[in-house]
């Protein structure tokens, strides 16, 4: 049976991205060697990094001063070396989520962190607006998209201090106004590639300022220098990040997977609303068009379960909510396909039909 795979992350790459991948990893470039057992400091991996790097530039259009890194340690790793690197007295975060909460408590390590307003009373339900960001703050970090909870800010804010955002689950979804902020950061397993490697756009002349000293590998300044190359980067990752890529950019880039994004989104929301059983757990005007939440009406909580087998039943694979949003989370990132969304919905029409 064709599975369709809605899973929040590590989630669904294209196929012909794991098959050139796979491909690699038997034979890379026909040396008689795997991608997996080849010096990072090979000749033929560095136009793998520059490749990547360069897509990554076209693709969102990074303007002049910035460079892109790919490094280990996930997002995690960056909630803590952003203010490792840019916080010198104060720090505003928009607190909308568990990930946000989470760079946040590493923020405090480092000096003063105002929370300029959160949705945590409410569950992540909304994302707040109509929040003061001080102008004195030496950055604001917010995240993009809200991976458990569905929520999703797709516009670059305007806001007096620089900004430093999150984009890990929605990071090649929409054209970003890079210029806007001093870093940008992503977990590749979400929306970019396997688990293993993490994005980070930085800008320049930003970096240097923070007043401590910085742990070699912590300090951005150490990989841009050595261009991701300081240590041994993940190999393998970065190869299936430069596959994929390379598939956003024949795809017609990040404004046809803007387009493609909003268009699922809009067909499962339109059944999630439509659908007696259902209803979406965020405010609308937030709906993440990556991460869609929905839950069964009180009426019929009782078939929470049995929706989730007759789903398996059907082929989908990690449409169960997250334990703290409950209900049901279809993963919608540029590899998933309309027919995936629409073998989706056509099993929450026929569930309904039986009940
Ligand atoms: C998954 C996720 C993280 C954590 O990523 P790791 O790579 O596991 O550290 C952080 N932020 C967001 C928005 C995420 O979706």
């Amino acid at each position: 049976m064709k599975k369709y795979n809605f899973n929040a992350g590590p989630s669904m790459l294209p196929r012909e991205v794991i098959e050139n991948t796979a491909k690699q990893i038997l034979d890379f470039n026909g040396s008689g060697l795997s991608l997996a057992e080849i010096s990072h400091r090979a000749k033929d991996f560095q136009p793998v990094v520059d490749e990547a790097e360069a897509l990554v530039k076209e693709l969102l259009q990074v303007p002049e001063g910035y460079s892109v890194l790919f490094l280990g340690g996930g997002a995690s790793l960056e909630f803590c070396m952003v203010p490792f690197n840019f916080l010198i007295k104060k720090a505003a975060y928009l607190n909308t989520g568990t990930w946000a909460k989470k760079a946040m408590k590493e923020a405090k390590l480092f000096g003063e962190v105002v929370e300029v307003a959160s949705s945590a009373d409410a569950n992540y339900t909304f994302i707040p607006k109509g929040y003061t960001v001080p102008e004195d703050a030496d950055y604001f970090h917010t995240t993009s998209n809200n991976t458990i909870y569905g929520t999703e800010c797709r516009v670059d804010l305007d806001v007096p201090v620089r900004q430093i955002c999150d984009m890990s689950s929605d990071i090649f979804s929409r054209p970003v106004d890079v210029a806007k902020y001093d870093c940008i950061y992503a977990g590749a397993q979400k929306n970019l590639s396997m688990a293993g490697v993490t994005i980070v756009i930085v800008k320049n002349d930003a970096l240097g300022k923070a007043p401590r000293p910085i742990p070699t590998m912590l300090d951005y300044r150490t990989h841009v220098e050595k261009g991701s190359m300081f240590n041994t980067p993940p190999v393998v990752p970065i190869y299936t990040a430069l596959e994929n890529l390379r598939w956003i950019k024949a795809q017609g880039g990040v404004e046809a997977m803007d387009k493609r994004a909003c268009q699922r989104a809009e067909m499962l929301y339109a059944e999630i609303d439509r659908n007696k059983l259902f209803h979406g757990t965020v405010a609308e005007e937030d709906r993440s068009v990556m991460n869609i939440c929905f839950v069964m009406n009180e009426e019929y909580a009782e078939l929470e379960k049995p929706f989730f087998e007759f789903a398996t039943s059907k082929g989908m694979v990690g449409i169960k909510g997250h334990r703290s949003v409950g209900g049901f989370r279809a993963s919608c990132y540029n590899a998933q396909t309309i027919e995936g969304v629409q073998a989706l919905i056509d099993t929450m029409k026929e569930f309904e039909a039986n009940h």
